[in-house]
């Protein structure tokens, strides 16, 4: 199916595919998709004063109706899987599995935020005065503006504005530059939820196409209550600031250098799977990607024969066809990027196994490789840094301890994981003197969240949580009420104030 009826499958006029500045390739054969309009930032203000408008009377409904609209959303999403999971894959070059994944985790949190919606419960707190009660409650916060990434170009919009909208908010997004036909697409799906709905204010959910200036503008705009931030550290290391300047709240979503442990009693055939999905799937091109392998040194010869036989059969191709595991890499830059840090693993001292360049006389214009494995002698500079490519170091160890303080001496804390059947190793793990990362594992990999636990991670990965448990507070604004009922005025800590006056 070409990429027009696509569109029209999704409801989305086509119109939109020429005339605008800026070029939107895919990159499984380095094809142009279309020319779309971008938005500058005068007109990214002006749909934050728009969208403060629409708070204003969306905070008013309540919160069960406003859920009402979330998931008539889940059945537009529902509806178009296929679709928008097609266009993800020829948009990003994620295999079709995956872009269909990344919708259903869509639908997934349109169902979590419809249940939400009648859940948004503050706590009754027992007050030290007589005759008084004290509570909190939530109340909407404002206008969230979203940025994300092109890896997960519709998902982390959803986990954003499908718990945003529920919360009582007004919604802005930025998608990336580089992923603006998924973000349409998206619009239109929720455009069609609105209309189905009947009655919510107009510009409840904006999408701004645009690159980092169109950002930079949500950053500075006074109007948003809330920036969820979603890519590099180095985006963060700029947003963050900006926010903070105006006293702003910002949620951070940032790079990853996630790392999985195999212990002596890990079942290998496992960690072998686990490894190769975690690693090589979407090319490497997760936030939770697995980017270090610290495997003790009695087991490390034998997981290393098994993942180089895996690697070697893990078929490259057209992430259309069935049977794909690895599309291609999503430009040019992220080839050279991937390049110069296997040049500079083998300055480090260590040994590579694949990531060369695959399919090129077939598909010049696009970046297919090969997943590298680099076995290393030490946790070199190269390993500390997320190089966002399928490339998985090697490094060994003799004690749990050291492997522990090596999983954690990087700067970034998303996703980490261990193979163990000791228990003593997995609680420890698990435990305040083991991972400190925001997702830690036992027995699986470090990609595939659920959408139902908080998902986000420390240190230089922003400290944010976005998704499922309690990160609906992240949207909202938590007012303490204290009620007298009585008919004295007590102070609280047992004060007397001016009463022999
Ligand atoms: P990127 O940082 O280049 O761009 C991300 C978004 O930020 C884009 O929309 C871009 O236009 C915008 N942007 C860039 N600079 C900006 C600025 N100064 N001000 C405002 N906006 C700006 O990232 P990318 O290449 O699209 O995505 C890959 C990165 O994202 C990786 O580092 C990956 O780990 C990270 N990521 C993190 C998560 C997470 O949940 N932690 C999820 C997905 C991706």
């Amino acid at each position: 199916m070409n990429i027009k009826n696509l569109l029209d499958v999704l409801e989305l006029d086509s119109g939109i595919l020429g005339g605008g500045s800026l070029a939107v390739h895919s990159p499984i054969d380095g094809a142009k998709l279309a020319q779309v309009h971008e938005h500058t930032a005068a007109q990214a203000a002006a749909a934050v004063d728009a969208a403060c408008v629409a708070f204003m009377a969306w905070r008013l409904v309540p919160a069960p109706r406003r859920g009402e609209l979330i998931r008539l959303l889940g059945d537009e999403l529902r509806a178009h899987k296929q679709a928008l999971g097609r266009l993800v894959s020829i948009e990003t070059g994620k295999i079709l599995a995956e872009g269909l994944g990344e919708v259903q985790e869509m639908i997934d949190i349109c169902d979590f935020a419809l249940g939400l919606s009648r859940q948004l419960y503050g706590l009754t707190i027992a007050s030290e005065r007589p005759g008084h009660r004290m509570m909190e409650t939530w109340h909407p916060l404002g206008v969230v503006g979203v940025i994300s990434a092109f890896n997960f170009p519709v998902a982390v919009w959803s986990w954003n504005t499908a718990l945003a909208i529920v919360c009582g908010n007004a919604v802005v997004w930025k998608p990336s530059e580089k992923t603006p036909l998924s973000a349409l697409a998206c619009q239109a799906l929720f455009n069609r939820a609105v209309a189905r709905f009947g009655g919510a204010p107009g510009n409840l959910s904006q999408v701004l196409i645009g690159r980092r200036e169109v950002g930079e503008a949500l950053a500075d705009h006074r109007g948003i209550a809330l920036l969820s931030a979603t890519g590099s550290t180095r985006m963060g290391r700029e947003v963050g600031p900006r926010v903070a300047a105006r006293f702003g709240r910002s949620l951070l979503e940032l790079g990853g250098n996630n790392a999985i442990i195999v212990t002596p009693t890990a079942d290998l055939d496992m960690a072998t799977r686990g490894v190769l999905f975690a690693a090589v799937g979407t090319a490497g091109q997760r936030c939770t990607t697995t980017r270090r392998l610290i495997v003790h040194e009695s087991v490390a010869d034998d997981l290393l024969a098994r993942l180089k036989k895996a690697y070697a059969s893990a078929r490259i191709g057209n992430p259309l066809d069935i049977g794909t595991l690895l599309g291609p890499l999503i430009d040019e830059a992220a080839f050279e990027d991937m390049q110069a840090a296997l040049a500079k693993a083998r300055n480090e001292g260590g040994t590579v196994f694949g990531g060369e360049r695959q399919w090129a006389e077939q598909y010049p214009q696009a970046w297919y490789v090969s997943p590298a494995l680099v076995e290393m002698p030490a946790q070199t500079a190269v390993v500390c840094q997320e190089t966002f490519a399928p490339i998985l170091y090697v490094m060994r160890y003799e004690n749990f301890e050291d492997a522990v303080h090596m999983q954690n001496d990087v700067p970034q804390g998303l996703s980490s994981a261990i193979f163990t059947n000791d228990l003593r190793e997995a609680e420890i793990f698990m435990s305040a003197a083991g991972s400190d990362c925001g997702i830690v594992n036992v027995n699986i990999g470090t990609s595939g969240a659920e959408i139902g636990g908080a998902f986000g991670g420390e240190k230089e990965t922003g400290g944010g949580r976005e998704s499922g448990s309690d990160a609906w507070k992240a949207y909202m604004r938590r007012a303490t009420n204290t009620v007298n009922y009585s008919h004295e005025l007590p102070l609280a800590q047992g004060i007397k104030f001016g009463e022999d006056v």
